[in-house]
């Protein structure tokens, strides 16, 4: 398996069968990056929060890992996770570890979730963790015809 592929693909979070991840993988906690996996569109759907409050009547351990030195506080509070860390320079492996360690858990029980294949998953699977990959198919469709459009126009390269 290749280093950026993830073990699972889905468009959303609430696609994810937490009754695989616990029973089937014997996950107890999960990773959450925080910018276009949980807030996406500048929002937490109320599917991602639904997911959130199943995960932990479920017994699920939740934390957040993001690269941005910046996360909303109000949104935090609002998601209920207490153990987050920003600016957390993913992929390095040390950050992923250092969650499981305040999560008091192996990195095997880990499921980590989110919509970079370097920072997320390149850095879950280094970090020996199970990695979820949350594809943003609309922005993906969206860019690709907006791409058709510019080379129907006869502009190749858009940066
Ligand atoms: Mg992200």
């Amino acid at each position: 398996m290749g280093h950026l592929t993830p073990k699972d693909s889905y468009s959303n979070i609430s696609d994810i069968s937490l009754d695989y991840l616990i029973n089937d993988m014997g996950i107890k906690g999960l990773i959450f990056d925080f910018d276009g996996t949980l807030l996406r569109n500048k929002t937490v759907s109320l599917d991602t929060l639904n997911f959130l409050k199943k995960a932990k009547e479920r017994g699920l351990k939740l934390s957040i890992l993001s690269n941005n030195p910046y996360v909303s506080k109000t949104i935090l509070k609002t998601i209920n996770i207490t153990a987050t860390k920003k600016f957390a320079c993913k992929p390095l492996k040390k950050p992923f570890l250092d969650m499981a360690k305040t999560m008091k858990l192996m990195p095997e029980q880990i499921a980590v979730i989110g919509n970079n294949r370097i920072s997320d998953i390149w850095g879950a699977n280094r970090a020996n963790m199970y990695s979820i990959y949350i594809h943003n198919l609309n922005s993906h469709r969206t860019r690709k015809r907006a791409e058709d459009t510019l080379n129907e126009l006869g502009i190749k390269h858009v940066k």
